[in-house]
């Protein structure tokens, strides 16, 4: 085996939130993802053969187990951490003795901005060296609080992942007999092996207060995605049935579909799965199939917001646009809206609809029939 990863989970982040019952930063979502995921999300699985991730087992399973699953191509482990960052560090170190990697990297949780170029010039690093840790400089002036003097040359931010050979991390820690050192370089370095640095991540930094989060909010990667839908059906003259645009009834002709032909929301199922690349909504719910017979398109609605669950995707906005000449619809925008909000779980805020006429031009429009469009803007963070 070559190289593997143990990633420090252990933490109780008691500097992040006072609340002693609040769960630890880590496992915290912010946005999509709590931290550990966001770091194996963009981690490319092909450098790790194995990843061994120390946490508390017990008090954290469910959070582990998830994390387990969404991510079987990265090959992990649990194990259980100890009662200080470094036993949790031996602990781990301990558990790969039977794989016997050659590389080992020992990163914190803390650090989900941590990229894989980082790690690639770690390992690299490795071929000449025992031992390699990452570092950064300030470009602010540092001072020492207590006899006022400039130290700004002399001082190095020391960060994580830190890279060593398996043979040796693992004998430093086997001697070691101190149990409070703060990271594992300085054990290696307690086994007279010197540390090379290299050159760290400023964006690579540990997330440690409740500001920090701020940042790693604005910093992280996000996905977008947009989508188009278009959707016309004819206008029924003999019915005496009601109109349904986006789950509203409104006293007029209804259409004619194989559904409940609610044009606004087909056009808002296409938009969505148009941005998720997953073809249209006659391959989800084909019009040949019985069972959509006469269907509430609110189930489309629904498939819809499960496809964007699945997916990770949230609805930044959702612009809706009908397309007739009668009835009026902006009687009933704010009924749509709500339908909308309630089915898709988005602000109200978020939803806009309007509609336009096609100004009788009789060869586009001659009132015969009904047509939307939706554009729908996606997020993944
Ligand atoms: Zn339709």
């Amino acid at each position: 085996m070559k190289n593997a990863l143990i990633l420090l989970a252990g933490g109780t982040g008691k500097r992040f939130s006072n609340h002693q019952k609040s769960i630890p930063k880590q496992f915290k979502k912010f946005g999509n993802y709590n931290l550990i995921e966001y770091f194996l999300k963009n981690l490319d699985y092909k450098i790790f053969d194995i990843i061994h991730i120390v946490s508390d087992k017990t008090t954290h399973k469910k959070f582990l187990k998830d994390i387990k699953k969404q991510f079987i191509k990265h090959n992990i482990n649990i194990i259980n951490s100890g009662k200080t960052r470094q036993e949790s560090s031996r602990k781990g170190v301990y558990s790969l003795i039977r794989k016997n990697p050659k590389n080992i990297l020992i990163h914190d949780s803390a650090r989900p901005l941590a990229s894989n170029n980082l790690i690639n010039r770690l390992i690299k690093s490795l071929k000449n060296n025992d031992s390699v840790a990452p570092y950064i400089t300030s470009n602010d002036l540092t001072k020492n609080k207590e006899v006022n003097l400039s130290i700004n040359n002399k001082i190095m931010n020391i960060q994580t992942p830190q890279a060593f050979k398996y043979k040796t991390i693992l004998k430093a820690h086997k001697i070691c007999k101190t149990e409070n050192n703060k990271d594992d370089a300085s054990l290696t370095e307690n086994i007279g092996i010197k540390t090379k640095y290299i050159k760290g991540e400023k964006i690579n930094f540990k997330i440690t207060y409740q500001e920090d989060i701020q940042l790693f909010n604005k910093l992280k990667i996000k996905e977008f995605r947009s989508g188009i839908g278009y959707d016309i059906h004819k206008i029924n003259l003999n019915s005496k049935k009601l109109l349904t645009l986006c789950g509203v009834k409104i006293p007029y002709f209804p259409l004619i579909g194989h559904s409940d032909a609610d044009v606004g929301y087909h056009a808002i199922c296409d938009s969505i799965f148009g941005a998720l690349s997953m073809r249209d909504i006659g391959y989800h719910f084909n019009n040949k199939n019985k069972k959509w017979k006469d269907a509430n398109s609110k189930i489309f609605i629904k498939y819809c917001k499960e496809q964007l669950q699945r997916k990770k995707f949230t609805i930044v906005n959702l612009d809706v646009n009908f397309i007739c000449e009668k009835p009026k619809i902006s009687k009933y925008v704010n009924k749509m809206k709500k339908n909308i909000s309630s089915l898709l779980k988005i602000n109200i805020k978020n939803i806009s609809i309007k509609s336009t006429t096609n100004e009788k031009i009789r060869f586009i429009n001659s009132g015969e029939g009904i047509a939307a469009e939706s554009i729908v803007q996606l997020k993944n963070d």
